[in-house]
């Protein structure tokens, strides 16, 4: 017995999608490779179903956050360049230099421990060097604290690198960073990150680091910002076919097809007379006389609370709204007077072409971004491929 005989809730993944948006990102960069972005279960779409879509699209090599997620690519034997860039201090890296997995490094103990783990495993450590060009989050900063300062954390880095790579220790493969504000390409950090960076990849150069590849642009860069390419892109929202800048273009006008679909079948189709509260507090009431449904997915599914009264769902191809709160496990759709029974099939959002909502109206309707709804979905809800 599986979770779908036992709950008739799902994300429906179409790994078709997968591999066909990744073609479409490789053709707009040229020349450029493609790192697919696999972090957080694949946004939620499955990890190694959703891998290899990707790298059967293109894709030269999967991008993770977490070291477990970078091992779980490889214990299920995929074998192309794996990068991890969270490695949480005092990590024992020796799992990962033995298996293989190329590490971000934002700090110089981090190179240190991947060239202890290469002379105890004799497995040569390959690392990308991160920058902190203006997000201010991990890398090695590559601005002074103070204007006019000869040494930065980055120059720090890269000389340790350099030396650790000059004794066999490591090897630099990559040097990296991330933007602040990709979604809004006009804004000026955009310029001033991508001088940033070729100034960090300069003072890399200057201390004999010879990285092949040199990369900086996530979903939104990739498709706004062609000069920030470089050798290679780092896509993850496009990959799953949503858009990173929803307020400039949409996925379809991007070329893109979302891949994740979530229904649900009612468990509860009640008629009720005008004028009844609708779930906690009721903070709906019924207008009318009207039927009410019971969808079984709530917020410890991952359905935003903040969805509450707002998101859209389809139900028979007409288009409703949540009436009242999100609860735990389950919400309400007041359906009016179309027939619905117990069973019947509820679209939470999905490609969009059949009418449906899709996972950026619940974004717009919660208050949040279209990453944030498809990586939410917990375990109760199963991930079909397609
Ligand atoms: N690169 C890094 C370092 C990231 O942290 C992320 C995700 O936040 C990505 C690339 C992919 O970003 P996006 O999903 O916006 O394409």
């Amino acid at each position: 017995t599986t979770a779908l005989d036992l709950w008739p809730a799902r994300a429906t993944v179409d790994l078709d999608a997968i591999t066909a948006n990744v073609r479409a990102l490789r053709e707009r960069v040229g020349g450029a490779e493609l790192m697919a972005v696999v972090k957080a279960d694949a946004y939620g779409h499955g990890l190694l179903p959703s891998a290899r879509a990707a790298l059967s699209g293109g894709a030269c090599a999967l991008g993770a956050a977490q070291p477990t997620e970078a091992l779980a690519l490889r214990a299920a034997g995929i074998d192309a360049p794996v990068l991890t860039w969270l490695v949480a201090p005092g990590t024992d890296v020796t799992p990962l230099v033995a298996a293989g997995v190329e590490v971000a490094a934002s700090a110089p103990w981090l190179l240190d421990a991947m060239a202890t783990a290469a002379r105890e495993t004799g497995v040569p450590a390959t690392v990308h060097l991160k920058a902190d060009t203006g997000l201010g989050r991990n890398g090695a900063r590559s601005l002074p604290v103070h204007a006019g300062d000869p040494r930065t954390d980055w120059s720090d880095l890269v000389d340790r690198a350099a030396r650790l790579e000059a004794e066999g220790a490591v090897r630099v493969r990559g040097l990296f960073t991330h933007f602040a504000y990709a979604d809004a390409p006009e804004h000026p950090t955009v310029r001033g990150q991508q001088e940033a960076f070729a100034d960090a990849v300069a003072v890399a150069e200057r201390a004999g680091l010879r990285p092949e590849v040199r990369h900086m642009a996530n979903s939104a860069a990739t498709l706004t910002t062609p000069g920030a390419a470089w050798d290679m892109v780092r896509p993850g929202l496009a990959v799953y076919g949503l858009s990173p800048v929803p307020d400039l273009a949409s996925a379809e006008e991007l070329g893109l097809r979302p891949a994740m679909r979530v229904t649900a079948r009612v468990a509860v189709a009640k008629r009720v007379a005008a004028g009844e509260g609708v779930s906690y507090g009721h903070t709906y009431v019924t207008p009318a006389e009207t039927t009410l449904v019971d969808v079984p997915l709530g917020y410890a599914d991952g359905i935003p609370r903040h969805a509450s009264g707002a998101a859209p769902v389809q139900v028979h191809g007409s288009r409703f709204t949540i009436a009242g709160r999100v609860c735990m496990d389950q919400f309400v759709v007041d359906v009016g007077d179309l027939p619905v029974e117990a069973g019947d099939e509820v679209v939470l959002f999905g490609a969009g072409d059949d009418g449906e909502p899709t996972a950026q109206d619940w974004a717009d309707a919660a208050g949040t971004i279209s990453y944030e709804i498809v990586t939410r979905f917990g375990p109760r809800v199963p991930r079909v491929h397609v």
